[in-house]
């Protein structure tokens, strides 16, 4: 029925096995996050009967009907929108991951609204590279005391950083961007943090993200089509 979201994630999949090749990146070290923000049940249907686990939604009161539908198929749930305070509690119940953690009192909510008795919450720090005043996430400068926080927090795991650059159709220009979050990765790793998630690239940076190593793309219209 939806045979093109198995195609197209097929064809996602070879793209970025030939980008780690071409980046001199190890064979399958990034990984796939698709995501199905204003994507029917259908569709997503089709991803897993191709073996996709690894779901990302932006809005709570969209995800939440997907996540009970599909509660017998172990998925990995990865909340990836902007977080309300009011929303942190299903937000903490409901999910695996959460990469848009951008401030300290929302990492306070969601470590104290982990239920006791599933795992640690996967979260990311969410970075401004391009430091324009409309995007969210933090300034590079404002990384590492979040992330101090972060890992005094029981219920929470960081596992590193992500960012959603500016746009740019210019190879070049988008690798500036995200060059930028790789450094700052790099360095919280010296400094003794344990991480191990770049999380940068969508259906038009890919490649760049491939290039500046990245460890999990988030994309939507490339596996799913436009948007409805
Ligand atoms: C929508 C969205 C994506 C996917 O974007 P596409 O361009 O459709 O691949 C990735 N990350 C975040 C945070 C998003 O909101």
């Amino acid at each position: 029925m939806h045979s093109s979201v198995q195609e197209n994630l097929a064809t996602v999949k070879q793209k970025l096995r030939d980008y780690e090749i071409r980046y001199h990146r190890p064979i399958n070290s990034v990984s796939l996050l698709a995501v199905t923000k204003h994507q029917p049940i259908e569709k997503i249907t089709a991803a897993i009967e191709a073996n996709q686990f690894e779901f990302g939604e932006n809005y709570l009161q969209e995800a939440l009907p997907k996540i009970e539908y599909f509660a017998d198929k172990n998925i990995i749930w990865h909340f990836i929108g902007p977080i309300q305070s009011n929303k942190t509690k299903k937000i903490a119940e409901c999910f695996s991951w959460v990469h848009t953690v951008s401030d300290s009192k929302i990492a306070q909510r969601l470590n104290d609204q982990r239920p006791a008795d599933l795992p640690e919450l996967n979260i990311c720090i969410q970075v401004n590279v391009s430091e324009e005043d409309t995007k969210s996430g933090i300034n590079l400068s404002e990384i590492e005391n979040l992330a101090k926080f972060c890992i005094t927090l029981p219920r929470l795991k960081l596992r590193g950083l992500m960012t959603i650059p500016a746009p740019t159709d210019n190879l070049a220009s988008a690798r500036a961007e995200l060059h930028k979050l790789q450094i700052a990765y790099g360095s919280l790793i010296k400094k003794g943090f344990p991480l191990d998630t770049l999380s940068m690239g969508m259906t038009d940076d890919m490649e760049a993200a491939v290039a500046e190593k990245s460890t999990i793309v988030r994309i939507g219209t490339a596996i799913f089509g436009a948007r409805i």
